[in-house]
Formats: structure tokens, C-alpha cells, sequence
């Protein structure tokens, strides 16, 4: 009895890793050991056992996506302080965390000073889509620039615009840090006309739109990107000083009342 158990053991999970359903095969003697406690029937035990092969599969794709976007740091909307940054709509946030702008191909743009939290709030929302099954990219504006320069030749370049198309979100962070020449300006246009009204974009930028054209270059391309980014735009803006320089203060504040309380607290003894 033993040596049959045993071999139908090693069957199921040669049959396992075949079908590719590792999780059942991990966790099959476990479920039906609680399912014989349970006295839950077969299906109900089946039932389980498919439910956690497709929670492990979601799992791994949406950290798989998450890795596939490449974001520099990954932030979450967890650690970030609205109560320093009271010019960002929290409701606006909670209601863009769903990801309807995605499906509604939406764009968001983020403008402010640097430091002020564009990049963090880009990478939340930015991750929160990985997690709900979106095709998502994050790139430094310039670095996206460089790419399509250097992909001079034809081949490459399609290659590179055919990557960008399967995206549902494409973040250009830092939309302005460095002014773009001629090619870069018409170069950045293609890529911004082309997610026009099929890929949602998140812009990150320090530059009010009257300063725009000092990056792009001409008038006349300052205007159409304009156009079509913010044909369905939602715009957040990040006022105030950088959070670095706000929490640097407050630490200094601090750091100067707790000096403030020792040198009280030791007064009556000296
Ligand atoms: P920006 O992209 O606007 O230049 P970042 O998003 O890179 O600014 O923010 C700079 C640093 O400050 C990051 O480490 C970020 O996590 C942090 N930060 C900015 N704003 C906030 C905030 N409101 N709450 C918590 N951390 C913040
Ligand atoms: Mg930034």
C-alpha cells in the first residue's frame, strides 16, 4: 500500500511538472491534509489547490512587470506625506491609484520644483498599474532621448517605437532638466504623438508650459506636443520647496529643540 502511495506520489508530480503547475505540486499534500480535517469534497479540495496556483501566478507576473518597468527607486503612496505637500489633491491620487486613465488613455502630468515629489508619485501610480496588470515602462526623459538618437538605423529604431507601442503606461520623467536639440525635440515628439490616445503617459516636469519651447526648440513643436499631451490631461502640480530641504529643516528643528530641552532640563542641577 505504502509503495503504491508512494508511486502514484511520484506520478502526480511528474504529471505536475508537466502541466506546469508547480504550486499544486508544492502544496497539494498540505490542502489535502487540511481538506481531510475539513471534510471538504473533492471539488472544494481542487478548488484550493487552483486558487493558489493562480494567486502564485498573478504574484510573479506583476513582479515581473514591475521588474520590466525598470523604475529607479520604487516608491509607494504609503510613505508619502500629503500633509507637506497640501497642493497635492489626495482624493485626485486615491481616484488615479484605481487606474481608469489607463483604460481611458489619460494622461497625467506632474509639474513642480525639484524635489517636490513628481518622481515619487509617478513611481506609485506607476507601480500600482504594474500590480493591476499594465504593461508599464519608466524612463528618464533624456535617457529615452538618447536611446532613440543612438538607435539611428532603421531597423533598431522601429524595434525601439514597436517596444514603446505594447506599453499601457509610459512615464518620461524629468521632461525638461536638459533642453533637447533639433533631432532629440522631433525625436521625443514622435514618441509622444505616437502614445497619443493609445498609450497613457505620466510627464514629470520643473518647467511651467510657457517655458517649454526653451527645451524643445521651436514654437511651432512646443505647441503640438502641448496639444496632445494635454488633450486629456490631468495636471498635478507639486508647489512649494523640495521635501529634501523641508525634512532637513524640520530634522534641524529637532535636533536644536531636544539641545534646547537638555540644556533646561540640566539648568536647576548646575
Ligand atoms: P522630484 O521628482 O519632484 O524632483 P522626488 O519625487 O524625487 O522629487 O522627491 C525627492 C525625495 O523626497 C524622494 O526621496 C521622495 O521620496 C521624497 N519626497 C518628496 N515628497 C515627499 C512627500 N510628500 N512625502 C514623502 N517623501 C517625499
Ligand atoms: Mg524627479
Amino acid at each position: 500500500m505504502k509503495a503504491t502511495e508512494t508511486k502514484s506520489s511520484v506520478l502526480l508530480h511528474h504529471h505536475l511538472k508537466a502541466l506546469r503547475l508547480p504550486t499544486v505540486a508544492a502544496e497539494c499534500e498540505k490542502v489535502a491534509a487540511q481538506a481531510a480535517l475539513d471534510n471538504a469534497d473533492h471539488l472544494a479540495y481542487l478548488l484550493r489547490l487552483t486558487e493558489l496556483e493562480l494567486l502564485e501566478r498573478e504574484k510573479r507576473a506583476a513582479e515581473r512587470r514591475v521588474k520590466a518597468a525598470r523604475f529607479p527607486t520604487m516608491k509607494t503612496l504609503e510613505t508619502f506625506d500629503f500633509a507637506a505637500r497640501p497642493s497635492v489633491n489626495k482624493v485626485l491620487i486615491a481616484e488615479l491609484m484605481r487606474c481608469e486613465y489607463i483604460d481611458k488613455k489619460e494622461n497625467i502630468l506632474m509639474v513642480g520644483n525639484p524635489g517636490t515629489g513628481k518622481s515619487h508619485l509617478a513611481t506609485a501610480l506607476a507601480a500600482q498599474a504594474c500590480a493591476k496588470g499594465y504593461r508599464v515602462r519608466f524612463i528618464r526623459t533624456t535617457e529615452l532621448v538618447t536611446a532613440l538618437i543612438e538607435a539611428r538605423d532603421e531597423r533598431t529604431f522601429l524595434r525601439l517605437k514597436g517596444q514603446f507601442a505594447k506599453l499601457d503606461l509610459l512615464v518620461l520623467d524629468e521632461l525638461g532638466y536638459v533642453p533637447a536639440s533639433k533631432v532629440g525635440s522631433e525625436l521625443l515628439f514622435d514618441v509622444i504623438s505616437t502614445a497619443y490616445e493609445r498609450t497613457s503617459l505620466i510627464v514629470t516636469t520643473n518647467l511651467p508650459f510657457e517655458s517649454w519651447t526653451e527645451v524643445l526648440g521651436s514654437e511651432r513643436l512646443t505647441g503640438a506636443t502641448l496639444d496632445r499631451l494635454t488633450h486629456r490631461c490631468r495636471i498635478i502640480e507639486t508647489k512649494g520647496e523640495s521635501y529634501r530641504l523641508h525634512d532637513a529643516k524640520a530634522r534641524n528643528t529637532r535636533a536644536a529643540k531636544s539641545t534646547t530641552q537638555t540644556v533646561d532640563e540640566k539648568a536647576p542641577s548646575s
